[in-house]
């Protein structure tokens, strides 16, 4: 496959990453994950937007002109003939002597590639079983940085514990999955944590409340409990790639009986809905 160096085309085996480079050392740099349907990418702009940000509460510099990044990940997916499927595109701070100091002549590092990725039907209408873990990440979730301990270590547990994710939870406090945000429904209200340091504001997420608001479902921004969540009437997770996806058991708690709920499959039907006209347009 082709991937993205910098600002070069190159086969998959060139894209080689030097020893010091700070992504590498440090986990010193920023990432973002675009979905790709029928050969388009999905939210493109809400996506540069979060990357500029991620880039400017690091102090880093973009390689080149985000209109030029925009330009090379649609001739990236052309060039692997993507329809369905992500881009993966992450900037570090570049290679320089090891040193916590920024260096002073910043070379920043661009790399995209492209993976193959079907739409997990199945999963989208079952729902799927998490854990419920403690939130054991730094204090600025809201960046995109390269810096996934944190995450890593509780999806491995929770995969352990026989889960495909975990909502992760300061004190009593619902934050967001390993690798998703967490939304409840209780009594018709949608309520997921506000968009602070606490969690990264996913490009799903803000997707979502926008299609509540379409909907004339009532949202809540703001921090809820465990206990809330646990007795909730709905649950569901969203990312890129899992887009809307129903909890129907927490631990050894079940969700509405163990089955999707009705504002969680009107969410999704919605969002079905626009990837399907994205085909048309
Ligand atoms: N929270 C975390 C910690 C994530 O890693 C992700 C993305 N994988 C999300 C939320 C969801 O963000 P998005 O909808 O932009 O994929």
């Amino acid at each position: 496959s082709t991937i993205l160096y910098n600002d070069q085309f190159v086969p998959r085996k060139e894209g080689k990453v030097d020893i010091e480079d700070r992504g590498y050392q440090f986990g010193d740099g920023i990432y973002e994950v675009f979905r790709v349907y029928h050969g388009k990418v999905f939210l493109m702009e809400w996506h540069l937007d979060r990357l500029q940000r991620s880039i400017k509460e690091l102090y880093l510099t973009l390689p080149y002109p985000i209109q030029q990044i925009e330009k090379n990940i649609y001739a990236l997916i052309e060039k692997n003939s993507l329809i369905e499927g992500t881009v993966y595109l992450q900037i570090t701070r570049g290679a320089t002597s090891r040193n916590h100091l920024f260096p002073t002549n910043t070379n920043p590092v661009l790399i995209a590639y492209t993976t193959h990725l079907k739409r997990e039907e199945a999963v989208v209408k079952d729902g799927i079983k998490v854990s419920l873990l403690d939130d054991i990440r730094w204090l600025r979730c809201d960046i995109k940085t390269l810096n996934l301990l944190g995450n890593v270590l509780n999806k491995e547990k929770a995969h352990q514990e026989g889960s495909s994710e975990a909502i992760q939870h300061r004190g009593d406090i619902v934050t967001e999955g390993c690798t998703s945000n967490v939304f409840i429904v209780k009594e018709g209200v949608l309520i997921t944590h506000q968009a602070d340091h606490f969690i990264l504001n996913g490009i799903t997420r803000m997707y979502v409340l926008e299609l509540a608001t379409k909907l004339g479902i009532k949202i809540e921004e703001r921090q809820y409990t465990i206990n809330e969540c646990l007795q909730a009437d709905e649950v569901f997770i969203t990312s890129t790639g899992a887009e809307v996806t129903p909890v129907i058991q927490i631990k050894d708690h079940l969700i509405n009986q163990g089955k999707p709920g009705p504002i969680t499959k009107q969410l999704f039907s919605e969002f079905e809905n626009e990837i399907k006209r994205m085909e048309k347009v």
